[in-house]
């Protein structure tokens, strides 16, 4: 019996001295890149591999899956997603899950259910370990997302309340991408965040050059893109491509993660979240191309920090993941079903947004349905020219006609019924029926225009990635990437 609590007691101080899961020595990544694909689930990696596996290899006879820069991490989870309102989750409550490791409501961030205890977030145990931390978006940096590794507010509404918590606060050190929704808060009668940010000691960047020129000697770094599409967020990646084509030069997310890890770098390392938070935007109005720009544009982000862990290869760990699916998208359709065109795709050169502006300035000249098919034509390839590969159908036409009408109305005049909710979904009519059609031919298709329920990847390599294998909840985001830091709460 005694040898019996003897060796209980040589037991209870090995556990006592030991963390749980981190044992003695083990490596903890100095550098930790956390990357959030907004809306990104299986669907949406798996039909960009496809539409890249498709036009890199135009002469093969069999189907070959392109990889994109974390598909081939070593390591692959899959999580839940759900939160404490619902199975299909929004993404202040997940982004709050994977920050904190709590369940919460739909539209709350970093708060409990009863909307009274804040939540301490992994990026200030990190700041506390002495870590600088970066924090980046493709859409504005008060999104729920990016918003969700700084402040703690009860509702995502409140945009000026937590752009305010990022710049008085003492948590990040880069915050980056888009710009600020609500600058001046909600009835523009406070005072402007960037006011604040230099009040502060920030470093506002106001050119390209000066992102490109960041170091690490340039202190605390607000870096929004100096050119900015809709809602203050980056352009959309399909969009960026045109406008590049034309000679403009818009930095990407990518220039943004290189911008922050320059910033960053210290002999105490940093913990990086960017989120390509447009690849969501691109699932609620089903326009796949777009969606599928996004996700190149969210991998070449990942690019940069897997060239930096070359670099640095026993002290980095990235995690790629999403905070939940966005669209119900899916890979075949009813009229290709076996087939599939990822190829015709490549015919769509702009973003349902910006077709949205051409729309407008069709209708503000009272534009002809047949005009309005040129655009077709000119940013789809759609074509009413007979037996090419995207011709329209009767039913087609049909459907773009009926559509075009609704869009030529100015929006109080517009039909908002059931039927008008289930085919475009409160977007502008005729964008709506052009996407679907493309999509279709293309053999892809969409169930919803809001957040569905699916189980979502988990991509991680380096230090600790093994840990990010297995099914789990996406609450255990938060506790594996504590565990492997070697922090704890
Ligand atoms: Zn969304």
């Amino acid at each position: 019996m005694k040898r019996l609590i003897s060796w209980l007691c040589v037991l209870a101080l090995v556990l006592a001295c030991a963390p749980a899961s981190l044992a003695e020595g083990q490596a903890t990544p100095k550098y930790v890149f956390m990357f959030i694909g907004d809306g990104m689930g299986n669907p949406q990696v798996t039909a960009t591999q496809y539409y890249l596996g498709s036009i890199e290899n135009p002469d093969s006879p069999y189907p070959v899956p392109a990889n994109l820069s974390f598909t081939d991490f070593p390591y692959l989870g899959m999580v839940t997603t759900y939160d404490a309102s619902s199975f299909c989750p929004d993404s202040a409550s997940t982004a709050t899950s994977m920050a904190t490791g709590e369940k919460t409501l739909s539209g709350v961030i970093n708060y409990d259910v009863t909307l009274t205890t804040p939540f301490k977030l992994i990026t200030e145990y990190a700041r506390e370990a002495g870590k600088k931390i970066g924090v980046i978006s493709s859409v504005s940096v008060d999104h729920a997302t990016p918003a969700a590794y700084y402040a703690k507010q009860p509702s995502r509404n409140d945009y000026y309340e937590i752009a305010v918590q990022g710049i008085t606060g003492d948590t990040v050190d880069f915050l980056a991408g888009g710009g600020f929704k609500k600058p001046t808060g909600a009835n523009r009668d406070q005072t402007d965040i960037l006011e604040l940010a230099r009040e502060y000691g920030w470093i506002i960047t106001e050119s390209n050059e000066e992102v490109r020129s960041l170091s690490a000697e340039s202190g605390r770094v607000l870096a929004v893109n100096p050119v900015l599409q809709d809602s203050k967020a980056i352009h959309y990646e399909i969009d960026r491509e045109r406008l590049a084509a034309q000679g403009e030069d818009i930095l990407s997310l990518a220039d943004f993660v290189s911008a922050g890890i320059r910033v960053l770098d210290n002999e105490n390392g940093f913990f990086l979240m960017c989120e390509g938070g447009k690849i969501d935007w691109a699932g609620h109005a089903n326009d796949a191309a777009t969606s599928i720009h996004e996700t190149m544009a969210l991998s070449d982000a990942v690019q940069v920090a897997v060239d930096f862990a070359a670099e640095h290869p026993d002290e980095t760990l990235i995690i790629v993941t999403a905070d939940h699916e966005t669209g119900g998208m899916t890979i075949g359709f009813a009229t290709t079903a076996y087939d599939t065109h990822f190829t015709y795709l490549t015919r769509q050169t702009i973003s349902f947004t910006d077709f949205d502006g051409v729309i407008a300035s069709h209708r503000d000249k009272q534009a002809t349905f047949d005009e309005g098919l040129a655009a077709v034509e000119t940013y789809y390839g759609l074509t009413t020219v007979p037996d090419q590969a995207l011709t329209l159908t009767e039913g087609d036409v049909e459907s773009l006609r009926a559509a075009w009408d609704e869009s030529m109305k100015p929006a109080e005049e517009r039909e908002n019924g059931a039927q008008e909710q289930l085919l475009y979904g409160g977007y502008e009519p005729f964008s709506m029926a052009v996407s679907h059609i493309m999509n279709n031919k293309a053999g892809l298709s969409y169930t919803s225009y809001a957040h569905t329920g699916l189980q979502i990847p988990v991509y991680a390599m380096g230090v600790g990635a093994e840990r990010f294998s297995g099914l789990y909840d996406n609450t255990d985001i938060f506790s594996r990437t504590m565990e492997v830091m070697g922090l704890s709460k």
